[in-house]
């Protein structure tokens, strides 16, 4: 019944979703803690208010671009909206790659890449981070693929590429598409925004699932030169936004203030965890998003991420090799992150590290 690739490829796991009325803390796939902007609730009510929803949407979800037009000061004829940034990453594969065509992206990453680039039958080329998850960016230049990505600040090490590297790295690629995911970037200090006014090959994408706590809403932008708009319209559901979709990211944006209050928050959160963490044998590399890596060389730490699961707290654990030895832990509030460290300590504390046994100071 299917494509030989579509039978031969693995289907995209997500993180585990509560079933309605499971009380779990909730630390394994990067939504925000706190609730989204008052100001959409109502814009929301509004929509439902009304007889509207009779009607299909705007297929170029003219509000909400519009919106972000005036945040971003970007023209809207180079912003396209998207069914959250998944939707928008799809299209640019649909648009990009056919049989045979390569994609580069820096690994570990953000698996949806790979799920996206099996259906279009894609050559996908797997670039290892540097130490520190630094940018390979000579590989990635040399690779010449047909599509580049670079997932920045990156999912799951939380690291920020630096802008600069990444205009330099959209000039070699002389003309061949770099899309930056930039999912987690309001939680960064810096963006690569500005790049789209300078190179007609890059894409940059965001999501109002992280930061405007957005998540169940499915809102993604992207934003690009009108020449790659254009072209990615074409490979566009008519209706991939609902009216009320529309009008609570228009809305959002427009209280971009209550995001950043937010944002602020997880961000302090973050730096209490980083350091609770290392404090407990953990590496952790400093992360510009919602989520840190921590990890312990050479340990397996997917019964940690049991008993976490046990103690009633999700949290994400990759069984790869690149990553079996580390949990991907998203920042909730200050009091989820106590109940996180209470289930922890005592879990961490259970096997010593297998490459670097310990030597106990006290004897019993
Ligand atoms: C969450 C996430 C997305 C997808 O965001 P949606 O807008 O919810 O589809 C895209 N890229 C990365 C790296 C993410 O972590």
């Amino acid at each position: 019944m299917f494509r030989e690739s579509i039978k031969n490829m693995a289907a995209y796991r997500p993180g585990e979703q509560p079933l309605p009325g499971q009380r779990l803390i909730k630390l394994n796939t990067n939504e925000n803690p706190y609730p989204p902007s008052p100001r959409v609730r109502r814009a929301v009510a509004k929509v439902m208010a009304g007889s509207a929803l009779r009607l299909y949407p705007a297929p170029r979800a003219d509000e909400f671009v519009d919106s972000a037009a005036k945040l971003y000061s970007i023209p809207q004829n180079m912003i396209l909206a998207g069914n959250g940034s998944d939707e928008l990453l799809a299209m640019v594969f649909r648009a990009t790659l056919g049989e045979g065509d390569t994609v580069a992206y820096p690994v570990p990453t953000y698996s949806l890449y790979d799920t996206l680039a099996l259906v279009q039958e894609a050559r996908i080329l797997h670039i290892p981070l540097g130490g520190d998850f630094a940018l390979p960016l000579d590989a990635l230049a040399d690779a010449r693929a047909n599509l580049t990505i670079v997932c920045s600040p990156n999912s799951p090490s939380g690291t920020l590429t630096p802008a600069r590297d990444l205009g330099v790295l959209a000039k070699r690629l002389d003309g061949r598409l770099l899309v930056i995911d930039e999912a987690y970037v309001d939680f960064a200090g810096d963006n690569a925004l500005r790049l789209v006014r300078r190179h007609r090959n890059v894409v940059v994408l965001r999501t109002l699932s992280k930061s405007y706590s957005l998540a169940g809403m499915r809102l993604g932008l992207c934003f690009a030169h009108p020449s790659v708009i254009d072209a990615l319209m074409k490979v566009k559901d008519s209706y991939n936004l609902s009216r009320v979709a529309l009008a609570a990211g228009a809305e959002a944006l427009r209280d971009a203030a209550w995001m950043r209050r937010n944002v602020a928050k997880v961000i302090r959160t973050r730096a209490h965890t980083e350091a609770r963490l290392r404090k407990l044998g953990f590496e952790v590399p400093s992360s510009q998003a919602n989520f840190v890596l921590a990890r312990i060389r050479g340990r397996d730490m997917a019964p940690v991420a049991r008993g976490l699961r046990r103690a009633g707290i999700l949290v994400r654990h990759f069984a790869t090799p690149l990553l079996q030895d580390a949990l991907r832990i998203s920042i909730g509030t200050p009091a989820e992150m106590n109940a996180l460290f209470k289930a922890l300590e005592p879990l961490a504390r259970a096997t010593p590290s297998k490459s670097k046994p310990r030597v106990r100071a006290r004897a019993g």
